[in-house]
């Protein structure tokens, strides 16, 4: 008999939900919403719920996945936080998605889960160890160690974006300073790009005529785009961003020795030159005997909602 696995996902703009068969690799459904603006726990939640219900039209699932984003408590399934969202603390989700579909629920936060959707259907299949990593707005991390999820004591395992790479740093919003989220998420980039331009009116850049002058519409996008284009000081915003991402998975090699970095999130869209400063960096950080390679996350968006497939299987011993 087909078991029917229902995949969610709670992004902070977004929300996505999948359905799939055991064992199957493409989804027997899939539907997306964004979240309405002002929205709440308890209003993303109902049009989630109602997602789902409307995707399993009917029939009964094995078993719900759910990505959510922002730390989660893992054995208890209990929101710690959104970032994103008000309302969201402490909520026990795993019991709430569980009750509305009558089926047992696993939660886990969406870096962990692009790590275990990679793994087990992406760009790390068949590899023992990796870290899956994504750069977007902010910068998350999740562990495949010996083929499983490593969550760590207190399920806050991967939070790569919060490794200092420069103490001196600016301050990020985690406390501490100088994070490598704070130096290569896309609104860094674009921040930089707007300071460097702000300072030099006069100077005329393809990124200045990209973004028609108006510096205020300048994203890592446009960035990317203008450093393709030869605009060697949008070039230089990114490379720093390269750099510092670089620095870090260096770093993280030398301490866990994993065999693959598997690299997601629109940032890392940023063309080749991009990806050669980025496995410059992190190979002048690690130490030379310690080997790696960097890669594309090949699940795009889709990877947290795959791993929310892949999380279920494991769990229920698939
Ligand atoms: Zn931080």
């Amino acid at each position: 008999m087909t078991e029917l696995i229902l995949a969610l996902d709670f992004g902070g703009t977004k929300h996505t939900a999948g359905l799939a068969a055991r064992g199957e690799h493409t989804w027997r459904g899939r539907r997306q919403m964004f979240s309405p603006p002002g929205a709440d726990a308890d209003l993303d939640l109902a049009a989630m719920l109602s997602m789902g219900q409307a995707l399993l039209s009917g029939q009964q699932p094995a078993a719900v996945g759910v990505s959510f984003g922002g730390p989660v408590e893992y054995s208890t399934g209990v929101v710690r936080l959104s970032h994103h969202v008000p309302g969201w603390e402490n909520k026990p989700l795993r019991r709430i998605i569980a009750d509305a579909f009558g089926a047992p629920a696993f939660v886990d936060n969406d870096a962990n889960l692009g790590a275990i959707g990679e793994h087990r259907f992406g760009a790390g299949q068949g590899y023992d160890s990796l870290l899956y990593i994504t750069v977007s707005t902010g910068v998350g991390g999740g562990w495949v160690l010996n083929g499983r999820p490593w969550r760590g004591h207190d399920s806050m395992a991967g939070e790569f974006g919060h490794t200092v790479v420069d103490p001196n740093g600016p301050p990020c919003v985690c406390g501490g300073r100088g994070c490598v989220e704070r130096l290569a998420a896309g609104p860094m980039i674009a921040r930089r790009a707007r300071e460097w331009l702000s300072a030099e009116p006069e100077r005329d850049t393809a990124l200045r005529r990209l973004v028609k002058h108006d510096l205020a519409a300048i994203d890592a996008q446009a960035v990317a785009q203008a450093a393709a284009r030869g605009d060697e000081m949008a070039w230089e915003a990114l490379a720093a961003s390269a750099r510092a991402l670089g620095q870090a998975i260096g770093n993280a090699a030398n301490l866990v020795n994993p065999q693959r970095f598997v690299l997601g999130g629109g940032v890392t869209k940023s063309g080749a030159r991009y990806w050669d400063a980025i496995r410059a960096s992190a190979r002048s950080a690690a130490m030379p005997e310690v080997h790696f390679d960097i890669v594309p996350a090949h699940l795009g968006d889709d990877a947290p909602l795959w791993g929310a497939v892949a999380l279920v299987e494991i769990e229920t011993g698939a």
